[in-house]
């Protein structure tokens, strides 16, 4: 079965089982496609939900997840967006396509992965800028931001992400230990972040000052 007909089935059931609720959210899925986000040897099962491995230990995180993480997010046209753990890029391209891809900035630790990701989003057509560094600080040269999604788990919500959202702003990410998490969203009004715990996941932990040790 060709690619783009798996996608769109995939899309029918993440929409189905209600992991995708909004249009945009729908729209993302189909316009980006997961296979050129996946090692070569992986692309068979790139439209399967599930996450891959894409080098390093890291993976990918599977669709599913993502479609939670995005819907959770409240993205639309023009929100700025700063995503911690590039990976393979997919979820940057995902996010762009809501946003606009100048209003996301992705930052990633290791060297190799984000010239992964680069390359992947160059080759879908996305021009988002990959930032390398440890994100746990998020990235203070072009904040605030309206959002901050991080796809790798840290123990807290790490202050300068805190500092670094709006007013009204919405920081999700997978918070707890580092082999099971609870996808939080976190909420800032009047200066406060507030928190709320939305389902349990597994993500790969965040290495770096507010995340986890190597
Ligand atoms: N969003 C990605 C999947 C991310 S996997 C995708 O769509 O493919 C988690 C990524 O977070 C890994 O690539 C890992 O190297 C990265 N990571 C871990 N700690 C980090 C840190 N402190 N700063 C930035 N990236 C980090």
């Amino acid at each position: 079965m060709e690619y783009k007909k798996r996608k769109e089935e995939m899309v029918e059931i993440l929409k189905r089982e209600k992991y995708i609720k909004t249009e945009n959210v729908r729209k993302a899925f189909l316009s980006v496609e997961r296979e050129n986000f996946v090692p070569e040897n992986y692309k068979k099962f790139a439209y399967v939900d599930y996450p891959l491995p894409i080098g390093g230990g890291q993976t990918i995180s599977a669709p599913s997840m993502i479609a939670t993480m995005l819907e959770v997010a409240e993205l639309k046209w023009g929100v700025r967006v700063l995503e911690i753990g590039s990976g393979s890029g997919y979820n940057a391209a995902l996010i762009a396509e809501i946003v606009g891809d100048k209003n996301i900035i992705t930052i990633e630790r290791i060297g190799r992965i984000a010239e992964f990701a680069e390359k992947n989003l160059i080759n879908s057509g996305h021009k988002v800028k990959v930032v390398c560094r440890d994100g746990s600080f998020g990235f203070e040269e072009e904040a605030p931001y309206d959002r901050i999604i991080a796809t790798a788990a840290v123990p807290q919500i790490p202050p300068p992400w805190e500092e670094q959202v709006k007013e009204n702003g919405i920081i999700v990410a997978p918070v707890g230990s580092k082999f099971f998490q609870y996808l939080v969203r976190a909420e800032k009004k009047n200066g406060k972040t507030k928190e709320k715990k939305i389902c349990p996941c597994v993500f790969v932990p965040m290495v770096g000052e507010y995340g986890f040790r190597e």
